[in-house]
């Protein structure tokens, strides 16, 4: 199906400035892909024609870190310190889950996704082929890395996920990983960069996020957890770490070295009391930075705007420097950084060529106006409610409120309201 979005305020991103521009005309997107930016031809045959009355077309966001069936703990066990949270609140209903669970479930954080301007998630967690059958139905983009750990699971199950969820659709992949190093015992880790070796893929895990775990790691090794992953030669294609609260000096060569990923999960960070990451120092360093929600238990909410707004708002307060990180580099974070942090290169942007996976901002809101920036009130005052449509892959999945997902959306709340109701 074709689409041509006119009379649309289009936004495009300049790669090198992490900056953008905004060009005022149509775009015509032609199956799953961007046909014509600015102008489109009179001859362009389209089934639908969106009329925008000057709102915004931009790129989706990129939800960079998740853990998206986790949508059953939302607001189940909160106000507790860490550990108790963890291991007497998650674990043991996290082992009560069965793998027809986690496609309802993910189906309900999907429908979240798209009502924030979300066109894909780097997702973690159990049974990675449920999870992509779920995103696939929908028609939402998942790329997929591993949770393995020491409670369950091997590498050899991690080889064959690589495998199925890469090849199952073109919505779906599947990149190394596992959980973390405290989590995961060393011949488990040197499995993962054999993995990542052999299939020359990037590889990612949960690192540094908080104080406690990087001191314990170097007391058990001698070094960081980025110091040991790298001497296990996890990145030699590249990869990155989840939250990055606590990096030494010494982890920021390695990253930088690497070409690796920050992916900041402001909110998660905020909720846990997990600390504050340096996002100054590796904008300063030519980092590259992703933005994650991290799961709907440490959050509760999967909404980019929220994290846009604290990715910005912690690091003015940690560095005293309110023209610390502007909205702009938290805008590119959201949206290129991610995506190419996910391995979607073609996802990154409006751009001809470029797969459709876009939003429509609705700026005749009072939140965004009057337009004297729209960058700064997309990042500052934008919220969900400015979320007019959504579309991955050329489909539109979200509009005016509405999902055309193929699920009544009361039967996917109902059934994430029986799996927790089942629960002991
Ligand atoms: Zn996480």
């Amino acid at each position: 199906m074709n689409t041509i979005f006119k009379n649309a305020k289009i936004l495009k991103t300049d790669h090198a400035k992490h900056n953008f521009s905004i060009v005022e005309g149509s775009l015509a997107v032609e199956g799953n892909t961007i046909k014509h930016v600015g102008e489109v031809p009179a001859d362009f045959k389209a089934e639908r024609t969106i009329d925008c009355e000057g709102n915004l077309i931009m790129p989706g966001f990129k939800n960079a870190h998740t853990h998206t069936a986790m949508t059953f703990l939302r607001s189940f066990a909160d106000d507790m310190p860490l550990q108790d949270w963890l291991f007497n609140q998650v674990f043991p209903r996290e082992g009560q889950l069965v793998e027809d669970d986690i496609y309802w479930l993910d189906i309900l954080g999907i429908m979240e996704y798209l009502t924030s301007g979300i066109t894909s998630n780097f997702d973690m967690y159990f049974f990675p082929p449920k999870n992509a059958k779920a995103s696939v139905d929908c028609g939402f983009r998942t790329v997929q890395t591993s949770g393995l750990n020491n409670f369950g699971g091997s590498i050899e199950v991690v080889e064959e996920n690589y495998n199925i969820v890469n090849e199952m659709s073109d919505l779906s992949s599947f990149i190394i990983g596992f959980h973390a190093e405290y989590t995961t015992s060393k011949e488990l880790m040197e499995g993962i960069a054999g993995l990542a070796q052999k299939y020359k893929s990037p590889c990612f895990m949960h690192n540094s996020e908080t104080e406690l775990e990087v001191k314990e790691c170097i007391e058990r090794w001698g070094k960081t957890p980025t110091e040991l992953t790298e001497e296990l030669g996890m990145y030699e294609y590249g990869g990155g770490g989840y939250h990055c609260v606590w990096m030494s000096d010494h982890d920021f060569e390695i990253f930088k070295k690497r070409d690796m990923y920050a992916v900041t999960n402001p909110g998660s960070n905020t909720k846990l009391a997990s600390g504050i990451a340096p996002i100054k120092r590796y904008l300063d360093e030519g980092i590259n930075l992703a933005i994650g929600t991290d799961g709907p238990a440490s959050n509760n909410c999967l909404d980019m705007f929220r994290e846009m707004f604290l990715m910005t708002g912690l690091a003015k307060i940690k560095e005293r420097d309110a023209a610390c990180v502007p909205a702009e580099e938290v805008l590119y974070a959201a949206t290129a950084g991610g995506a190419r942090c996910m391995g979607l290169a073609d996802c990154d942007c409006i751009e001809e060529g470029k797969k459709a996976d876009l939003i429509m901002i609705d700026l005749m809101q009072p939140n965004m106006q009057p337009e004297n920036n729209t960058i700064k009130n997309i990042v500052y005052s934008g919220s969900k409610q400015n979320v007019a449509l959504t579309m991955v892959d050329g489909k539109v999945l979200y509009e005016a409120g509405k999902f055309d997902i193929g699920f009544d959306p009361r039967e996917i709340y109902a059934k994430a309201n029986a799996i927790i109701g089942r629960m002991k």
